[in-house]
């Protein structure tokens, strides 16, 4: 089986402990990788050698740390097939589909940060004739990159790249069940030029090296992105020392069509914000809101729609689903298909899992299932599945459709549908959401806020935000008399 290993102070590294985590293929149900199951001790390894590398990384010019960036972003695309195919087998998803979004998105995170070490600049206040402030950005130190198993590399390099542009040390955590690509991408850095210490990826349990990376009284800040309840964890874990968070949590986020929508395109993008990476995507649609006139017209289209996506094996063209992540997470997902009927949901499509044949047989397939008939308030229509489970429900007018989409305690996106712009702009702004499309979901420009409101998140990141994020403000203030 094939093994991956940490990378600390510019070498692969065996976990101190020799204990190891089988990785598995969703689409297959077998293990075939193993990976560290870090303990302090490599963590140890890992914050000594990102102590030692950040004052000389702190000290490199900004142009010099976008060239090494964008080195890493060459490699990245000259092995884009390489990694497309590794993230798909050991997440489920499409092969499709990380070739098209997942490792362009590696490569695009990575520019854009090199790019922004460059362009960030801070700001100076003049105080009449008297004196002038300037502030100064200063990288924070040693920071914690946490990320989940949907979008493994994308949401690393997310992080990772702006922390490094800043001029910090990273250590970053992957997730347990998607190690892969970030040990491929740390078999990179050298090529890169990346300084030994400047960025150590340490595999393992979040339980486990995770909280410890949290307990860590040397790192300056904590970038997560995972559940809401994890995000809690962090939150009271670092409660009273005082570090930088930043946590990307959770969603349940409404998609609002109203009856003069653009019909095809409309059905066409709410089925993609729906099911795209069979609903594992934070910004899914997962509460399809319909206005009264068209509900029924829309619910027969959609469901016809939902009912041809393909579900097969993720590395065979023309799959439009993969697998889910975990046998526990397919559970997960179907136990939730049965309480939306406990509480008196109808299943429309789907509702079971999907078995497929050959090399897939023990797969943890699950069919796009939509579910009508529940109200707002039910655990169905409040609590997170993640998976290609969406409900739909009718709307009478514009405010109602606001209200159901607030009814929830998260706030991560919306999206909004239809022909009266002004009407969608007036929704736009009063749906509590960090972000709200408007006639198209999942449209990101790098250097747009991302992030939510209430239990979905705090802070944000996207461009210079996430430059904020990992760097500390000091004014000073000259006075010229
Ligand atoms: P998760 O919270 O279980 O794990 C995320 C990461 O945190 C993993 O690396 C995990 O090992 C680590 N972790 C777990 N417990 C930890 C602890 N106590 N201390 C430190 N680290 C710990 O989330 P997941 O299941 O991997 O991902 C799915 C969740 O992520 C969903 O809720 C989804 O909505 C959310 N998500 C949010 C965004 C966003 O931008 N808001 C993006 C993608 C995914």
């Amino acid at each position: 089986m094939e093994k991956i290993y940490n990378y600390i102070d510019g070498d692969v590294a065996a976990p101190a402990e020799d204990r190891w985590l089988d990785v598995f293929e969703p689409a297959t149900g077998q293990a075939y990788a193993r990976a560290p199951d870090s303990s302090a001790d490599d963590l140890k390894k890992a914050m000594s050698a990102a102590q030692s590398a950040f004052d000389p990384w702190a000290a490199t010019s900004a142009a010099e740390r976008g060239r090494v960036l964008n080195r890493l972003a060459n490699l990245v695309e000259e092995r884009a097939a390489e990694f497309a195919q590794a993230e798909s087998v050991d997440t489920g998803k499409p092969l499709r589909l990380a070739e098209s979004v997942d490792i362009p998105r590696v490569a695009a995170n990575l520019r854009f940060y090199a790019g922004a070490a460059e362009h960030f600049a801070s700001e100076s206040h003049a105080m009449g004739q008297d004196a002038i402030n300037y502030t100064l950005r200063e990288p924070l130190g040693v920071v914690a990159c946490i990320s989940p198993w949907n979008l493994p590399l994308y949401l690393l390099s997310w992080k990772i790249a702006p922390a490094l542009a800043a001029g910090n040390t990273v250590i970053a955590k992957p997730s347990e069940l998607t190690p892969m690509t970030a040990y491929l991408f740390s078999r990179l850095l050298s090529r890169a030029n990346v300084p030994p210490g400047v960025l150590n990826i340490v595999h393992g349990r979040g339980a486990g090296v995770g909280q410890a990376l949290v307990d860590q009284t040397e790192i300056a800040a904590i970038s997560f992105t995972g559940g809401t309840s994890t995000g809690k964890q962090i939150a009271k874990s670092t409660a009273g020392r005082f570090k930088k968070l930043s946590l990307e949590m959770g969603g349940k986020n409404p998609t609002v069509v109203f009856a003069d929508c653009d019909w095809d395109r409309t059905l066409d993008q709410t089925l993609r914000a729906a099911f795209t990476n069979q609903g594992e995507v934070c910004l899914c649609g997962s509460r399809i809101l319909v206005q009264n006139e068209v509900y029924e017209r829309f619910r027969e289209d959609f469901v016809a729609r939902a009912k041809q996506l393909v579900v097969g094996d993720p590395l065979v063209n023309g799959s439009d689903q993969g697998a889910l992540i975990s046998a526990a997470h397919r559970d997960k997902v179907l136990d939730c298909i049965q309480l939306a009927q406990d509480e008196g949901g109808e299943v429309l499509c789907g509702g079971t899992p999907v078995n497929l044949p050959g090399r897939c047989a023990e797969g943890w397939f699950v069919a796009p299932t939509v579910i009508e008939g529940l109200p707002a308030q039910c655990r169905t229509n409040q609590e997170e599945i993640f998976g290609p489970v969406v409900t739909i429900m009718p709307f009478d007018d514009e405010d109602e459709a606001i209200a159901l989409s607030n009814q929830s305690t998260y706030g991560l996106a919306a999206s909004i549908w239809g022909s009266d712009v002004t009407r969608c702009l007036r929704v736009a702004r009063r749906i509590e959401a960090g972000l709200v499309w408007v006639n198209t979901w999942m449209m990101r420009d790098l250097r747009t806020p991302m992030g939510g409101m209430k239990q979905s998140g705090m802070g944000r990141e996207g461009g210079f935000e996430s430059m904020r994020f990992f760097t500390e403000p000091k004014n000073v203030c000259v006075r010229y008399d």
